[in-house]
């Protein structure tokens, strides 16, 4: 049961999606496009820096808020929870180990959708092994050289300024990569090819390439050789996040299948009258209801200040699967037409298919839920 706070939270963003970003969903599929406009009404309803404390510029929700309106806004279009949880994760490296100096550099513009960031680990060849990652900041006179290029970078295209996971003491593995932050006008920043996605079309994708890009002492956020530890632990936030996107997909899923079921007609009555279909829907239904559930206990941990990392897995890995499952179902339930291009449960399958890719595999999620399952065991 959600409290009143957190009820008028849910009513406000449901309302804002199904007026101002379901009708367009399609549209911006389409284009691959994310309207300005739309950024600067989002920062208008503070949705930009949802954990980020009032005083710091931010709504100052808990992580239970910030799920709720993911779900809310992913069941609008799910492009558009993924801006925000982008710029949650940025905005929460600054608020927890930014200088003021650079928290009024970025913070602040970042909020009011003045800049644009890009969150930057992975590479060519480190993927699910972020460890493995090559790009090197090298001391230098006059601060850092950066060297090095990163794929699949959500915003690549668009970023003003990135948050960079380079290497630093190339002897000292984990504990030698630090974070950067990188303005996207300094020389030697290089945006590569834009790439064409399968779903959540209108979240711009690419490549970002560091050619000797010279950057000042205070381009280093927080402690150097902390980057890995630190880009990590932020990522227990972002998967609640994904996860409660994962669950607004699959209940627009939901609601679609619904609402065509109960009107298409076959053999002389609706096909929901037909006990396989209905089946179904209850599949659906009771499995949204479950991950939902895994989404608001990770959350909830997060906020009570638990190390949370087993159940941000769980559910992010649960919710993502639910999502797969209930869309491709959606487009079962409307037969062929579920199959054609401008049908909303066509988008969504495409949608719903990254989320088990993207902030770690759920392959890799279920190497960390083994992991924290065998330690509580008492392996080490
Ligand atoms: C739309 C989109 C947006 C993204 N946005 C960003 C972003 O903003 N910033 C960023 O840094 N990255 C981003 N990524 C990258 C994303 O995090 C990686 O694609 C993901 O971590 C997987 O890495 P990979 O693609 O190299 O696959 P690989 O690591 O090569 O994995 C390939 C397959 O092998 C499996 N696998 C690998 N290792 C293991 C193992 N130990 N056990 C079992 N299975 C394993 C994986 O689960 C996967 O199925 C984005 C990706 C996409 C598609």
């Amino acid at each position: 049961m959600l409290d009143e706070p957190h009820r008028a939270v849910e009513a406000m963003v449901r309302r804002f999606a199904e007026e101002r970003i379901r009708p367009i969903a399609g549209e911006l599929d389409a284009s691959e496009r994310f309207p300005a406009e739309l950024y600067r009404e989002m920062a208008g309803l503070g949705l930009l820096g949802l954990t980020v404390p009032a005083e710091l510029g931010g709504a100052g929700l808990d992580h239970l808020g910030y799920a709720i309106v993911m779900e809310e806004l992913a069941r609008g279009y799910a492009s558009v929870a993924d801006q925000v949880g982008l710029v949650e994760l940025v905005a929460t490296l600054l608020v927890e180990q930014g200088t003021e100096a650079q928290r009024a550099r970025y913070l602040g513009p970042l909020l009011a959708a003045a800049r644009h960031p890009a969150y930057a680990i992975t590479e060519a060849e480190a993927g699910s092994d972020v460890a493995a990652i090559a790009t090197r900041a090298v001391r230098t006179e006059r601060g850092w050289r950066l060297e090095g290029a990163k794929l699949w970078i959500h915003n690549a295209p668009v970023c003003d300024f990135a948050v960079v996971l380079a290497r630093t003491d190339p002897e000292a593995g984990k504990r030698g990569m630090s974070i950067f932050l990188v303005d996207a006008d300094r020389p030697g920043f290089v945006r590569g090819r834009a790439e064409h996605k399968m779903g959540q079309r209108a979240s711009p994708l690419g490549e970002l390439r560091f050619d000797g890009v010279e950057l000042p002492p205070d381009a280093l956020l927080g402690p150097e050789g902390r980057g890995f530890h630190l880009m990590m632990s932020v990522l227990d936030k972002g998967r609640v996040g994904i996860a409660a996107l994962s669950v607004g997909i699959a209940r627009a899923g939901l609601e679609a299948a619904l609402a065509h079921v109960r009107t298409r007609r076959q053999f002389g009555r609706p096909i929901g009258d037909h006990q396989g279909v209905r089946w179904m829907l209850a599949d659906m239904a009771k499995d949204i209801q479950a991950a939902r559930l895994l989404v608001h206990d990770a959350a909830r941990r997060l906020d009570r200040g638990e190390r949370a990392t087993l159940a941000c897995s769980m559910a992010k890995c649960f919710a993502s699967d639910v999502a797969v499952k209930a869309t491709r179902d959606a487009v079962q339930l409307f037969g062929g037409s579920g199959y054609v291009r401008g049908f909303e449960v066509e988008r969504l399958y495409r949608d719903a298919k990254v989320c088990q890719i993207y902030e770690g595999t759920n392959q890799i999620q279920r190497e960390i839920i083994a992991r924290e399952l065998f330690a509580a065991a008492g392996d080490r």
